[in-house]
């Protein structure tokens, strides 16, 4: 039973598979007699029970005993994961190689499989697109429980069905996802705006520039606060006393505000180039710099 109470739906059976082979077996068999639906289970985060099955058989994607983002070629830039891996695991799996994935959510605790079977969007996307546009290869069983490899060179129609398929054209048992060196440093830019228009000028600016990377931002995103939720916000560590947000002096537009928040990669070599990028790409378009900080 599923306890958030916004999809109180039973499933008949929950499964536990040890290996690709215990899925494809599942579902060859209810393909064969008839069972009722079977659904993947990555993290069961999506909002509406989509990970669930009235009646069917829930495949547990996460307690896959052999399962480990342990397949990374640095020299090939990717890293093969187990389809009910958590992003948060694929990411430390990476930095051991000093590697890290190219496009991400926001939120870690999610899994490649169900991200893969939506888009998987944060503010990289921009840049390098949403995850499924950062997945070389596809391991899926299908829905007559075939085991199938695919990408854009073979099974090219299966590769594009099941990345944002919902679930619906197969299992991800494994994907390989696109890495790239992880980031030395981090500078993280706040900017936070009491005018919608200007904030969503400044935002497609900054998601318009190209270019070598020198004049353009990493990461840009987005979101609407509560202006008296600042303090309660599940992002109020962005505010920390350290640096206290004035909102006094921001004249608030039906108390709301929006943030705009956006980071700069760089290693120790070329610290002296972020603040140029800041320079150049912020001033003097941007209304108010909230916060600087540095991130490692
Ligand atoms: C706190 C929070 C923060 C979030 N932040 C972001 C964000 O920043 N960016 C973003 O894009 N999304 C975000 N989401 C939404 C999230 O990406 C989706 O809800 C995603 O589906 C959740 O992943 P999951 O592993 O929990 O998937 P589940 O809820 O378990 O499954 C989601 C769907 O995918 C299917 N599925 C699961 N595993 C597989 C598989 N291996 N093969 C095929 N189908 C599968 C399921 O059947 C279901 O239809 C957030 C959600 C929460 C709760």
């Amino acid at each position: 039973m599923l306890r958030g109470g916004v999809a109180p739906v039973e499933p008949a059976a929950v499964f536990h598979p040890t290996s690709d082979r215990d899925i494809a077996q599942l579902i060859r068999a209810a393909y064969q007699q008839g069972f009722p639906a079977v659904s993947a289970r990555g993290h069961g985060h999506s909002i509406n029970g989509q990970a669930n099955t009235a009646g069917g058989v829930v495949i547990e994607m996460s307690r896959l005993a052999e399962g480990h983002a342990d397949g990374i070629a640095e020299e090939m830039r990717y890293v093969d994961a187990w389809g009910g891996e958590l992003w948060i695991d694929v990411l430390r799996a990476c930095l051991e190689h000093g590697l890290a994935p190219r496009s991400w959510t926001d939120y870690l605790y999610l899994s490649v499989g169900g991200t893969l079977s939506n888009a998987g969007i944060s503010g990289q996307a921009f840049n390098h697109g949403p995850q499924i546009s950062n997945v070389h290869e596809l391991d899926v069983v299908t829905g007559k429980g075939e085991m199938v490899k695919c990408s854009e060179e073979e099974n090219q129609e299966l590769f594009h069905a099941v990345l944002g398929g919902l679930g619906q054209f197969g299992i991800i048992t494994r994907a390989r996802i696109a890495v790239e060196p992880a980031p030395q440093r981090v500078r993280w830019i706040r900017v936070l705006y009491s005018n919608f228009s200007t904030f969503t000028r400044d935002q497609e600016h900054l998601i318009s520039l190209h270019g070598d990377g020198r004049n353009k931002f990493d990461y840009v995103e987005g979101f609407v606060i509560v202006d008296e939720g600042l303090i309660n916000n599940w992002r109020s560590s962005f505010f920390s006393p350290r640096n206290p947000v004035k909102i006094s002096s921001l004249g608030t537009d039906g108390g709301v505000l929006y943030c705009l928040e956006v980071t700069k990669n760089y290693r120790e070599s070329t610290a002296d180039t972020v603040d140029q990028v800041k320079k150049n790409v912020l001033s003097p378009n941007f209304e108010l710099l909230v916060h600087d900080n540095l991130a490692s």
